[in-house]
């Protein structure tokens, strides 16, 4: 049975989001397998459902008919667990690859219960991001696992839960993700587009942003009829969609040894140095400018906000991004940035006896 860290980047995981009959997870497995790409072989048995009375999973019964279609078309397979007494069935039917959902990693007391069922076990555990933007929440149901004496401890990118999402159903937030590979540089990071996205339409975008953020795989569900899935039908594709989009997914290297390649990284990377170093001089400048205006303001016994300026400020400065081709998005969370920092200056300057 082929280890996680053995496959080839990239790791392509795929099968229904619920197993829902032993015909169905057969004849999707058949059809991923003619796709040449797929790796190991999903279903949910298990399914932790927002609402209730939404379908909540065939329970143990469906184990089976994964493990005798993993055996059929010759793949390993994986399923999630939600607790130690899943963790007990789920090995005995004989799984070797198990993963923890995002309504899991939130909750250290459940982590720990099926890190020590699967102490000795030598299980390969992927866990997924809990549902809340918490990076040491992830890490902290990794390190359990880790404690746990197993050796394979890798990591799957779901996306965040958020009141109102435009685009996403779970906000991506890839900073959370580079941020653990930053913590955990040799983890294997899997990025769960169909969570992330919700609907079909939008899935190879997402792949194709996280692998080229240097992923390491994806986890992809998919149905033999998307429409009539009995769970996520919106974001599920037939194995033959996915076979398409994987056909087009442009898989560039992580890391390469070409020498000249190198040299004229360093000359660019070096330019960037210099304009980040410009960039915090002008920033300080701006502050030191910032205090004088504190001053003013103090002397004149008049509040640091003032509401008319900050609207000013942020339309000159739209105006200058959309120009430079920067993004509102982007000069926003910077402003607010440099807003907050310049009210902490002032504030000082206030306070000072
Ligand atoms: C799933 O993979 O089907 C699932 C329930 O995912 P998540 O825990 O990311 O919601
Ligand atoms: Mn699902």
């Amino acid at each position: 049975m082929q280890n996680i860290n053995d496959i080839r980047r990239p790791i392509i995981i795929s099968g229904p989001c619920s197993a829902e009959s032993p015909e169905q997870v057969m004849d999707t497995a058949k059809r991923l397998k003619a796709i040449g790409k797929v790796n190991i072989l999903r279903a949910g048995i298990w399914k932790p459902r927002t609402r209730p009375n939404s379908f909540e999973g065939v329970g143990a019964i469906g184990l089976q008919w994964l493990i005798d279609a993993g055996k059929e078309v010759d793949l390993p397979v994986i399923t999630e667990v939600a607790n130690a007494q899943h963790v007990e069935v789920a090995l005995k039917a004989g799984f070797k690859k198990l993963w923890i959902g995002a309504r899991t990693s939130v909750n250290p007391f459940t982590v720990q219960e099926i890190a020590d069922a699967l102490e000795g076990t030598g299980v390969e555990m992927l866990v997924k991001n809990p549902i809340n933007p918490d990076l040491n929440l992830w890490i902290g149901a990794i390190e359990r696992f880790q404690n746990a004496g197993l050796d394979s401890v890798n990591a799957i990118h779901r996306g965040f839960s958020s009141f109102k999402s435009e685009r996403y159903r779970n906000e991506p937030m890839w900073e959370i993700p580079i941020g653990l590979r930053t913590e955990f540089p040799n983890i294997k990071l899997i990025c769960d587009p169909s969570h992330i996205c919700g609907r079909r339409d939008i899935l190879e975008e997402v792949s194709q942003k996280a692998i080229d953020l240097a992923f390491d795989g994806l986890m992809i569900e998919s149905h033999i009829t998307p429409d009539e899935a009995w769970s996520d039908a919106k974001q599920q594709i037939t194995p033959e969609v996915l076979g398409e989009l994987l056909n087009n997914l442009i898989v560039r290297d992580v890391e390469t040894d070409d020498q000249a390649f190198f040299d004229s990284l360093e000359t660019l990377r070096g330019k960037i140095n210099e304009i980040d170093e410009e960039l915090v001089e002008l920033i300080a400048k701006r502050m030191g400018i910032v205090e004088e205006i504190g001053a003013f303001k103090k002397m004149q016994n008049i509040t640091i906000l003032q509401p008319e300026r900050w609207e000013e400020i942020k339309n000159l400065q739209f105006a200058a991004a959309d120009k430079a081709n920067l993004s509102k998005k982007f000069i926003i969370k910077y402003l607010e940035a440099i807003h907050q920092e310049s009210i902490r200056h002032q504030t000082s300057v206030m306070n000072r006896k």
